[in-house]
């Protein structure tokens, strides 16, 4: 498969440390990418043994986030901020976005500079995307970036994606004032569309404990916690579900598995 095979020589930016694991190449390896190093294996596989069915949740979250921004789209949102956007996959922000509308204009921001490295290649010839290199827990610093305003009208709405992401922030960074901190920059009409894993009891806080051991980070929260970064917004039906059951193109049988029930997402209006 393409994970097994190195990535070739002169491949990885020379600022780059291939020996820790990184969360942007681990969840690249989950979902079969070949933009990772044997470190972020080490941890893709041991993920894939307390969830062997992680490659199908990733691919979930991909696909719910395709399904998401196309509605946006199809509602009028022109403009995006992607937060820990991750390398790019099939299928990204901006080509779900500009299939609807081919103005859409989308900023990605990741803290991971192999993120940037890669995202340039792809977007050279797309003047309506680019990649900022930020910690996205600086709201203040992300949002008066010369480049995001390049592109992002923010007296406009926008459509803030948050996929993956706020479960990689640690209680005690208080990841619901950092959401909030967008939510009130933003315009009316703007939107909060947020994916996050879900806490299912000892199932997961094993799971919890080798992600925080390896990478440092990636919590586990309950719905009602979750459910909390979209108080005072208007959720879009059918609200926060699992992510298979966001607007499916195609009945869900029941009862869901694990894999199927790990993330859960929402996508809310700013009145
Ligand atoms: N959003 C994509 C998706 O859902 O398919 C990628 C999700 S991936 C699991 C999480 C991404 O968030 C990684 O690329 C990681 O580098 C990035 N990330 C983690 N913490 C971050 C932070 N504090 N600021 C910006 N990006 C961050």
């Amino acid at each position: 498969s393409q994970a097994s095979s190195e990535p070739p020589a002169g491949w990885a930016p020379t600022d780059i440390d291939v020996s820790t694991p990184s969360i942007a190449r681990v969840y690249d390896a989950i979902l079969g990418g070949k933009d990772n190093f044997p470190a972020d294996r080490v941890v893709a596989d041991q993920f894939m043994q307390f969830v062997p069915g992680g490659r199908e949740a990733a691919q979930y979250n991909r696909a719910l986030l395709n399904r998401g921004v196309r509605y946006l789209a199809e509602q009028g949102v022109r403009q995006f901020i992607d937060l820990g956007s991750g390398l790019p996959t099939v299928s990204n922000t901006h080509q779900a976005a500009q299939s609807v509308a081919p103005d859409a204009r989308v900023v990605y921001v990741d803290n991971d500079p192999i993120v940037l490295a890669h995202g340039r290649a792809l977007l050279a010839e797309n003047r309506n995307t680019t990649v900022i290199t930020a910690d996205f827990r600086h709201s203040q610093k992300v949002l008066a970036h010369p480049d995001l305003r390049a592109l992002i009208d923010l007296d406009q709405p926008v459509g803030l994606i948050l996929f993956g992401v706020v479960h990689h922030i640690n209680d005690d960074e208080d990841p619901a004032g950092v959401i909030r901190h967008y939510r009130d920059a933003l315009a009316a009409g703007s939107y909060l569309f947020l994916t996050h894993f879900v806490a299912h009891g000892e199932q997961t806080t094993e799971l919890e404990k080798m992600l925080l051991a390896d990478l440092g980070t990636g919590r586990f929260r309950t719905l009602a916690e979750i459910g909390e970064y979209f108080d005072g917004l208007d959720l879009v039906e059918p609200g926060l579900v699992y992510n298979p059951l966001w607007r499916p193109q195609e009945p869900v049988p029941e009862p869901l598995t694990l894999t199927e029930k790990l993330v859960a997402g929402g996508l809310a209006r700013k009145a």
